[in-house]
């Protein structure tokens, strides 16, 4: 809910281009604006049409975007426009989540597969007919708060694994990886609390069912998947906790408990990537040890394209990876910054 007087920042969940709107009463007047941009709301006299500036202009003139109003009633139509669907699936069954298991190639260096569970957030459908704002309000962590959540995001082989070991390797006092749950029993080597908790997929399922599961997954049989509870032991140590999700696992992790702020880690062009692998052992052997063909990354930098068309507005930090120690030095900079400066996070995690 959007209050009704005073300015207020709101953060732009979809696209608009005002010239492609039938609706607004002066295309010149319109204000466009992409996902994920902070727009200041400085005047709603009007019902329907809101002044707004972007933050990132301060200095420029307001211009016209859809009120919350206009965008209920465009919503209202909309539905009634529809045939009539029954609900279905209102429930979550065990089956259910099994059908919605999905592999999501995450391929690592070693070929291994990586599950993800996908339907727990909001989804694309409500976004498509209006749900534009989401209202934010600047966030300052004071010494004593627990660090926020780290989220990195980015399409499988551009680099997000290797960053995260990077960081954590640099800085192991600072920064932690949260330990995963698992229902394989315990290689000889291995200790409960180290690499996973080992529990039976009876618990497993009940921390999924009582929301306390941020992504989960299926591999060879056996149930994979990151508690919340396990990112807060990270975070009660004064730690920063580094994950790497899918990036439809966001919306479970976008909760006023973990205030994540997360980190796309995209591919640079095409052409670029092919320069740097082709100059990967002056740069970094990283390129070498992927053995990229070109349609490795072609398939790579189509993914990220989709995953910031889809999931864009969720992403607090975009970095590009051409060179793996830019980007960890790039990463370790945000990182810092995240935790010291004020950012801008949804209104609900500080009220
Ligand atoms: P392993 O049993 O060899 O330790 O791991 C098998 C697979 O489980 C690997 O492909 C690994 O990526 C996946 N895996 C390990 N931890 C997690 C996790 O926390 N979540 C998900 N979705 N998969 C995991």
């Amino acid at each position: 809910p959007v209050n009704s007087q005073k300015t207020f920042h709101v953060r732009a969940m979809a696209e608009y281009r005002p010239r492609e709107d039938p609706a607004i009463p002066c295309a010149d007047a319109g204000l466009p604006f992409r996902k994920g941009d902070v727009l200041q709301v400085v005047d709603q006299s009007d019902a329907l049409w809101w002044q707004a500036r972007k933050v990132s202009d301060p200095h420029a003139c307001a211009g016209l975007i859809p009120s919350v109003h206009l965008l209920k009633r465009k919503q209202r139509e909309f539905w009634w426009s529809q045939p009539y669907r029954p609900h279905t699936c209102l429930k979550p069954s065990i089956s259910g989540f099994r059908r919605s298991l999905r592999l999501c190639r995450r391929k690592s260096h070693s070929g291994q597969l990586r599950a993800s569970l996908r339907g727990m957030g909001t989804g694309g459908c409500c976004m498509a007919v209006g749900t534009l704002y989401e209202e934010v309000a600047r966030y300052q962590r004071h010494a004593e708060d627990r660090h926020r959540l780290v989220v990195l995001v980015g399409p499988s082989g551009v680099g997000v694994n290797e960053l995260r070991r990077q960081l954590i390797e640099f800085n192991p006092s600072r920064f932690q990886s949260a330990v995963p749950h698992t229902t394989r029993s315990p290689k000889s080597y291995e200790m409960n609390g180290r690499e996973y908790h080992y529990v039976s997929k009876e618990t497993f399922e009940s921390l999924i069912y009582s929301h306390r599961m941020l992504e989960c997954g299926e591999y060879k049989g056996h149930l994979y998947g990151t508690s919340v509870d396990a990112v807060h032991t990270v975070l009660d140590e004064g730690k920063i906790c580094v994950l790497d999700l899918e990036p439809q696992d966001i919306q479970v992790a976008r909760t006023s408990e973990l205030k994540p702020y997360v980190i796309f880690i995209k591919p640079s062009n095409l052409s670029c990537m092919k320069q740097s692998r082709k100059n990967a052992k002056i740069i970094t052997d990283y390129f070498v040890d992927m053995k990229f063909q070109d349609e490795d990354l072609q398939e790579m930098e189509e993914s990220a394209q989709k995953m910031e068309a889809e999931f864009g507005q969720f992403f607090d930090h975009v970095i590009v990876n051409d060179n793996l120690q830019d980007a960890c030095a790039q990463l370790l900079s945000t990182i810092e910054r995240a935790q010291e400066e004020p950012q801008w996070v949804p209104v609900t995690w500080i009220s």
